[in-house]
């Protein structure tokens, strides 16, 4: 384990209040169980214009120029556990800055289900093992504070020396990794309007496009969680197929 990212880390997050340990811990199982993405049945409706995320020149906005791998790749004598970690900490952290930003607009009026594409919403399991639509600002609340516990908790995320990562750190982290793209995903499908109002697709394209090679650098994302199925697709897997073909992101 790194010592200089051991004491950074632990550095940081000294330094940051919980954002969201007011908040209730959910009395629903963990997102681990949560089942994959229900489609919506699809209604005949007239065909849906193109998300200004995808639209020049916000698809191409983004504070870092060029291929996202080299700021990906292991720094020498870094453990990778810790390395993972460490990122993960950070993306969380960024994530719930932004959402932050949103969340006045992300009301259990405006964003009635946790959707992510035109015939797309993600659905929760209850603790009658039901799955169920939630309001997005519920969803998001209850993964994020879920994450929040975890990053909190010294037997997933060590931060003291000589304390291990625990075997399951790799499936949690996977687990962490699909829930914080849930969030990006709706974030990108319901409010990017907001995000362009605040001149602030640079710095989310860049934390995103981070986000995406990091996963794909290490295995914690399955690509058919970034594209959906072809019935009820991804709004985000377009966004990667762009940045793939413009060579910001590895195939
Ligand atoms: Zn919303």
């Amino acid at each position: 384990m790194s010592f200089f990212n051991t004491i950074s880390r632990s550095m940081t997050r000294g330094q940051r209040a919980p954002k969201r340990a007011t908040t209730p811990t959910p009395t629903t199982p963990s997102p681990s169980s949560m089942a994959p993405p229900s489609p919506v049945p699809p209604s005949p409706s007239p065909p849906i214009p193109k998300p200004l995320y995808l639209s020049s020149p916000f698809v191409e906005a983004a504070l870092v120029k060029g291929n996202f791998k080299t700021i990906v790749m292991l720094p020498k004598y870094v453990d990778i556990m810790e390395w993972v970690a460490m990122n993960i900490f950070d993306f969380y952290t960024n994530l719930n800055e932004f959402y932050g930003v949103v969340t006045e607009c992300c009301t259990q009026q405006s964003c009635l289900t946790m959707s992510a594409g035109p015939t797309l919403s993600y659905t929760w399991i209850n603790q009658e093992r039901k799955s169920v639509h939630l309001p997005a600002p519920t969803y998001i609340d209850y993964v994020m504070t879920w994450i929040q516990n975890l990053l909190n908790d010294e037997a997933t995320f060590p931060t003291k020396s000589g304390h291990d990562f625990p075997q399951s750190f790799p499936s949690t982290v996977k687990h962490v990794y699909r829930q914080l793209l849930r969030v990006f995903a709706h974030i990108y499908h319901a409010h990017f309007h907001q995000i362009l109002h605040l001149r602030s697709e640079p710095h989310f394209n860049s934390l995103f496009a981070h986000f995406l090679a990091f996963g794909r650098e290490y295995e914690l994302l399955d690509m058919k969680d970034v594209r959906g199925s072809s019935a009820s697709p991804v709004g985000v897997g377009q966004l990667w197929e762009k940045w793939r073909d413009m060579g910001i992101l590895e195939g």
